[in-house]
């Protein structure tokens, strides 16, 4: 019997997706996968401090759907605290309400509705916008 794959509901795509260890010589060569579901429910459970109804209901999951992936969350993030894994959130089919943009120019970043189509920064005009992580990505690799 196969189940349905429900599709999860996350607000904004979280602003940054790799996350490595700084002390440790070896370059950690373990890996730990967070699912974006898993990021959204410790965002919106730990960071937001929301109780686990709402929280499901943003997510359009049951609350023990929630709680299951909560834990699997908190059990990835002791991991890379205490093992010094590296830490990489992916997309596992999650549909996003919004989106966040970011100007390469003036370093301005704006949250729009997802469809919402961005062709100037409203700060500063430029054409030089794109996608947030895009954005965050292409300017956290300029040299000085
Ligand atoms: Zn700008």
């Amino acid at each position: 019997m196969s189940r349905k794959k429900i599709i999860r509901t996350i607000d904004v795509p979280p602003k940054f997706i790799k996350f490595g260890v700084f002390d440790n010589e070896n370059n950690a060569k373990e890996f730990e996968y967070l699912n974006i579901d898993e990021y959204e429910a410790i965002r919106l459970v730990d960071y937001e401090n929301l109780n686990h109804n709402n929280a499901s209901k943003i997510m359009n999951i049951s609350r023990p759907t929630l709680t299951r992936i909560l834990n699997s969350a908190r059990r990835k993030i002791a991991e890379f605290l205490i093992n010094g894994t590296n830490l990489i959130i992916i997309n596992n089919d999650a549909k996003f309400l919004k989106n966040w943009y970011g100007c390469c120019d003036c370093k301005y970043f704006w949250i729009v509705k997802y469809n919402e189509k961005q062709e100037f920064c409203p700060k500063c005009n430029s054409k030089n916008i794109k996608n947030g992580l895009d954005c965050l990505n292409k300017l956290s690799n300029i040299k000085f």
